[in-house]
């Protein structure tokens, strides 16, 4: 259950005391408090665990200082929407706005491998109008003898050329919570030039002793990617992780599924689940076109598959985009093959903006027709 106080309570006025003073005579009943700083306003929330079938929500919802009670049956409960649809979906960090009703492009390389080539990359993104990029510099690699990341050691150049081209966010993955710290070091260290979004990748969805440690950090926001072989509500449930230890800046990223049926793509395309994850919860959605599709092949009208399933994550609402470009694929350490170019992002920005703009147009419709939001 979660009991949402009026907007002026915070933990120090006296009608919070009272009311964790009521929580605290029932029985079996454990409390604990989450502020939500939203755009407009600051939401104190506590979260009753515990045999709350046994409280009243209406005596509740009358003691002062309550706006209202919520309750909740699906498992994750803080990122879940439980029919309230007014707590708020969105976060800023960085200068960049994230909800479930915006869009993001975070185009860059699937691996940091050489100062050249991100300052090429860097540089188009810039002269393209682009704020984010992706820059892997932690890679959890199938074979051990595969290229692992340049880690700790690259991290200072890369934050510095992102200062240099206007990078207010890059998605990077992390997978043990030392690169958690190294990476607020080497921020600190160049004067902070730039953001960083913590990726949690599909191979660490379920490993929760990294989950509560990045969780427990809110500094950074987070970018979540569903696990690969395991279901929808597995991965939500993970994602809850995050958020019960603090952080509620989650972004859920679908990235396609394994499945041995022989697809022709590299993962089975989950983006029709666009729509799911934000009608189940609060958090925007992120796709990542290329580790579904994981190859650039192409279809009889010329266009990549990779450009045709961005289109169909956009227009059906996907609020972020995680892409693999590389100014010389042939070159690139991890992933060459499924790299667009960087010839192609002009091209792949106005693919995305009329899909988006399709997108828009589909609401509006819906609107006209169903009267929906
Ligand atoms: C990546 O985005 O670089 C990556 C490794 O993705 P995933 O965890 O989805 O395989
Ligand atoms: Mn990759």
């Amino acid at each position: 259950m979660i009991v949402i106080l009026q907007s002026e309570i915070d933990q120090t006025s006296p009608e919070y005391q009272q009311l964790i003073e009521y929580f605290s005579n029932k029985p079996n009943i454990t409390t604990r408090v989450h502020q939500e700083i939203g755009a407009t306003q600051k939401l104190t929330e506590v979260y009753l665990v515990g045999d709350t079938a046994s409280l009243d929500k209406n005596e509740i919802e009358s003691l002062p200082g309550v706006e209202r009670v919520v309750r909740v049956s699906e498992e994750y409960r803080i990122i879940g929407r439980h029919r309230d649809e007014s707590r708020p979906t969105g976060f800023e960090y960085n200068g960049v706005y994230f909800s479930q009703d915006t869009l993001q492009i975070f185009a860059g390389l699937c691996a940091v491998d050489n100062r050249e080539h991100v300052e090429l990359m860097m540089k188009a993104l810039q002269d393209h109008g682009q704020v984010c990029t992706r820059m892997g510099a932690y890679k959890p690699r199938t074979s051990p003898y595969s290229f692992q990341g340049h880690g700790k050691a690259c991290l200072p150049w890369v934050f510095e050329l992102a200062g240099k081209y206007g990078i207010k966010v890059i998605a990077m993955e992390v997978t043990h919570d030392s690169h958690v710290d190294e990476v607020r070091e080497a921020l600190e260290q160049t004067g902070q030039p730039t953001g960083v979004m913590l990726q949690i990748g599909t191979r660490n969805t379920q490993n929760f002793e990294l989950l509560k440690i990045v969780g427990r950090q809110l500094e950074f926001p987070v970018l979540f990617k569903r696990g690969f072989g395991i279901d929808l509500e597995e991965s939500l449930n993970a994602a809850e992780y995050l958020a019960s230890e603090g952080n509620r800046k989650i972004i859920f990223a679908l990235r396609g599924m394994k499945s041995n049926l022989g697809d022709p793509h590299r993962n089975f395309v989950d983006f029709a689940q666009v729509p799911v994850v934000k009608r189940l919860t609060r958090m925007p959605v992120c796709i990542d076109p290329s580790h579904s599709v994981g190859s650039r092949d192409q279809a009889p009208d010329g266009m990549l598959d990779i450009m045709h399933v961005t289109a169909q994550g956009i227009i059906a609402g996907a609020n972020m985009v995680l892409v693999d470009f590389h100014p010389a694929p042939d070159k690139a350490l991890v992933d060459g093959p499924q790299a667009l170019t960087l010839d192609e992002l002009p091209y792949f920005l106005e693919d995305v903006a009329i899909a988006r703009e399709a997108y828009e147009k589909r609401r509006g419709l819906c609107r006209r027709f169903t009267g929906g939001q």
